[in-house]
């Protein structure tokens, strides 16, 4: 697999400060903002500080502390946000993931009752 990173994509202009975003939680390793054109009543992005592309490129070459702050901002995101009743998330990955941001991201996505994971 081919992990070369854009620093030109959204989100690394978002870690610089380029674009402004709505925070939700932020630690040494992740951050936590709300999805532009949220798709459910809550919906969170969360994303690595450092330079992944996708879910497995994280997976494969984060360090123990950069996967663990990620994690810790999922949990964080998940006490914050008022989704006890459940919520869903999803990390779109590349072109059949249908993916558009190539910096790894985990949608936060909740508040409501969700339907079917995939259409039929
Ligand atoms: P993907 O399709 O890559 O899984 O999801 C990318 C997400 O990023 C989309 O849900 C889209 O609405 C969101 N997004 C794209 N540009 C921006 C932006 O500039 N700011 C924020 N907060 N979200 C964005």
């Amino acid at each position: 697999m081919d992990y070369t990173y854009d620093p030109e994509n959204i989100f690394a202009k978002i870690l610089r400060g380029d674009i402004p975003n709505q925070t939700v939680f932020e630690n040494d390793h992740a951050l936590a903002f709300r999805d532009i054109a949220p798709q459910a009543a809550v919906h969170v992005l969360v994303i690595p500080k450092g330079p992944y592309v996708s879910l497995d490129h994280f997976a494969r070459d984060a360090s123990a502390d950069e996967q663990v702050g990620f994690m810790q901002a999922v949990a964080a995101v998940s006490e914050s946000e008022g989704v006890d009743a459940g919520f869903r998330a999803i990390a779109n990955t590349r072109s059949h993931g249908v993916q558009e941001v190539p910096h790894f991201h985990l949608h936060i996505l909740g508040g409501q009752q969700l339907g079917p994971m995939l259409p039929k």
